[in-house]
């Protein structure tokens, strides 16, 4: 697939719209979820417009390391001592709705499983 040039998220991240952003470096970028399912709820998104996980390449390698471990620093600068869930919704069976690759940071109070 194509990677698309502008989406929801390349607008936050070039500031067109609005976010709470709590987090910026080279490749990604943390903002509160506008619509939060538990206390602490985070999205960390790379600035490269991958669509999805399931668009990833091999080249991608580096950029997915990099998202997970900005989702540990960014829940240990929001203090998730007692542990969080990492998501990542891919396609339409998974419930992604913004075709821009990104990782939900659930935490802040004890999450059920398995999700619905
Ligand atoms: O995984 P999925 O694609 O469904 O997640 C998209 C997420 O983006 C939603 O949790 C939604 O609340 C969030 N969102 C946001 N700010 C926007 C639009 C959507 O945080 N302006």
């Amino acid at each position: 697939m194509t990677p698309p040039t502008e989406t929801l998220f390349t607008k936050i991240i070039n500031r067109q719209i609005p976010a709470e952003i709590i987090y910026e470096d080279d490749l990604a970028i943390a903002f509160k979820d506008i619509n939060p399912q538990a206390p602490i709820h985070v999205l960390i998104v790379p600035k490269q417009p991958l669509p999805s996980l399931a668009d990833a390449v091999p080249e991608d390698h580096r950029v997915l390391g990099h998202l997970l471990m900005t989702v540990k620093r960014v829940a240990e600068q929001v203090g998730l001592e007692n542990g969080y869930r990492v998501v990542i919704n891919t396609g339409v069976d998974g419930g992604q709705t913004v075709n821009h690759l990104h990782l939900h940071l659930l935490g802040g109070r004890p999450l059920h499983w398995p999700p619905g």
